[in-house]
């Protein structure tokens, strides 16, 4: 190439003006204190947020906080095919929902906040193109005139021969030497073109770099002429992770595992471009145990419903039990730190990026469902109201009327067997409540009173009957207690249950017995919290007359 590089660069580039030191003052560096991390989340608007989704930008957000730094959200919409109309939207709400909060980028349909914008890659076009000119001026790109057609010409030669690294680079990348004037006939003839990276890269040389989750990784070093513009000058994923990464000043791209392959491409986009090279961090994928087969696989859009971020909110997981969930799954320091730290904040945990397996993680729904019990158990029942109105409004909006009718009523039933040393551990998520508690609405409950195999028709009965007449609604816990031991006795049963287990054969049953007959009148479920604060909530009436029908029927 014996041309005039800086000619070459005003030939596809008149209309920029604009240099990269200027973009260097425009988007000076951060000043923060020193260790902070800046991070970035970097969605294409799909519409879609997939749970790897949401876990990586918990990690990002974390290490911006741990290190007081600043944790942004860019929009990658370069690739055309994969976008909707909004397809941001649908994103941010899904992080809004989960209380993940960026502290810059993207806040919404065509919004956003911060002083390193535009955060939306196809309002960039400028600073891509300011970045590209530079590169042609260095003689570091150079515009690539071959066809589709040309370009699988290639691909099926080296197919058919023995090469190990197949694409445009040495005496495959025809248009790297072509000459100005050949450039420029091409360019006046209107023939498309997309610019390329000039690669100095060599075929047995290796590079070298330290992934903070997986370590030293060897891979050898870029050797294609990388597309950074595509045809209609927008630039490729590549060429604009090196750009906005840099003049965003983002300190540790964290992203998917699948694109380790890509570092030795970025890296050498990076030094070409001048810019430093970031730290890089590879988060495992988000896994699961195929029903079917028993084998580990990657969440899949396709197949798994808690795949989508979506999935867990119609499904009222509060947003506290998914980032405790995700939490254990990011550091295995998260559990002693929240037994240290019962009270916690979970966005205060000291993330640590380190600490981090570098194999795939396994999400497991029944595991969240468990922390999900856990978190929802030590929540006041006013705060677990709020979110059952919240949740039902959206989604079920029948039992939204229901749950609302009475709100002190429905806060005592959520209050039953909670704000205690030994909270009970039952609900998981909001949509389970109103099976739950049906038997408390009359608009949702199903009397199903089935006998249990230990106690006969007429012991049942006669239990039932002898309850009635001493049952008031008024008792307290004790009275109540005391009421049902009271009438084992005369009925053949004992208040005494280590009595029943030295000798079953001198009795019917036991209270326990007695408890359940009543249990299953009055609610027709053999387990239940607390039955007498139940009852009171039925009111004497309800009680009276579910237990007078079941005596009906036996
Ligand atoms: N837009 C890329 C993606 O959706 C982001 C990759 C990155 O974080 O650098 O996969």
């Amino acid at each position: 190439m014996d041309y005039d590089y800086n000619k070459l660069a005003q030939l596809l580039f008149p209309e920029v003006t604009g240099t990269v030191e200027d973009l260097e003052q425009k988007y000076p560096e951060r000043q923060l204190k020193e260790g902070a991390r800046v991070t970035r989340f970097a969605p294409s608007p799909t519409g879609y947020l997939h749970i790897g989704g949401l876990f990586g930008a918990l990690v990002d957000v974390l290490t911006a906080k741990a290190t007081d730094g600043v944790a942004y959200l860019r929009v990658e919409d370069t690739d055309k095919k994969r976008e909707i109309d909004d397809g941001v939207s649908a994103i941010i709400n899904g992080f809004a929902s989960f209380g993940i909060d960026f502290d810059e980028g993207v806040t919404g349909f065509n919004t956003e906040k911060g002083a390193y914008g535009p955060y939306t890659q196809s309002q960039r076009a400028e600073i891509y193109h300011i970045v590209a000119k530079e590169l042609v001026q260095k003689g570091l790109a150079y515009p690539c005139f071959c066809t589709a057609e040309e370009l699988s010409d290639i691909r099926a030669e080296q197919e058919k021969g023995d090469a190990l690294i197949w694409g445009y680079f040495g005496k495959w990348a025809k248009c790297r030497n072509l000459s100005y004037e050949e450039i420029e006939e091409n360019i006046k003839a209107g023939k498309p073109y997309v610019l390329r990276f000039r690669s100095n890269g060599q075929e047995d040389k290796r590079i070298f770099f330290d992934d903070i989750i997986r370590g030293k990784i060897e891979m050898p070093e870029n050797i294609i002429d990388e597309v950074l513009l595509k045809s209609d000058g927008i630039p490729t994923y590549h060429f604009a992770h090196a750009c906005d990464d840099h003049f965003m000043r983002t300190t540790h791209v964290i992203r998917g595992e699948e694109w380790i392959s890509s570092v030795p491409k970025h890296i050498a986009l990076f030094k070409a471009c001048g810019f430093k090279v970031p730290k890089y961090a590879h988060t495992p994928q988000v896994m699961k145990i195929d029903e079917e087969d028993g084998t580990k696989r990657k969440l899949s859009k396709r197949k798994d419903p808690e795949a989508a971020v979506s999935y867990f909110v119609e499904e009222g997981f509060p947003k506290e039990s998914l980032i405790e969930y995700l939490l254990t799954l990011l550091n295995s320091n998260f559990e002693d730190w929240r037994r240290a730290n019962p009270t916690a904040d979970a966005f205060s945990f000291p993330f640590n990026l380190k600490k981090m397996s570098p194999s795939g993680c396994l999400f497991d729904l029944v595991k969240l469902n468990d922390v999900s019990k856990n978190v929802i158990s030590v929540m006041t029942a006013e705060t677990v109201y709020n979110y059952i109105t919240d949740w039902a409004e959206k989604f079920d909006e029948d039992f939204f009327k229901v749950f609302t009718q009475d709100p002190d009523r429905s806060k005592a039933m959520v209050n039953i067997d909670r704000e205690s040393p030994k909270p009970r551990k039952d609900i998981a998520k909001w949509s389970e409540v109103k099976e739950y508690f049906s038997y408390l609405f009359d608009e949702y409950y199903e009397p199903d009173f089935q006998l249990p195999e230990n106690i006969s028709k007429e012991d049942a009965k006669a239990i039932l009957t002898k309850y009635l007449e001493v049952y008031s609604a008024d008792d307290d816990k004790d009275q109540w207690f005391s009421k049902i031991k009271d009438i084992c006795e005369p009925l053949g049963f004992t208040p005494n249950v280590k009595e029943y287990k030295k000798t079953p054969e001198l009795f019917k049953g036991h209270v326990g017995d007695v408890s359940t007959i009543i249990r299953l009148a009055v609610t027709s479920r053999k387990n239940t919290p607390d039955l007498c604060s139940i009852m009171k909530l039925l009111g004497q009436d309800k009680v009276n007359s579910r237990i007078s029908a079941v005596i009906n029927s036996l």
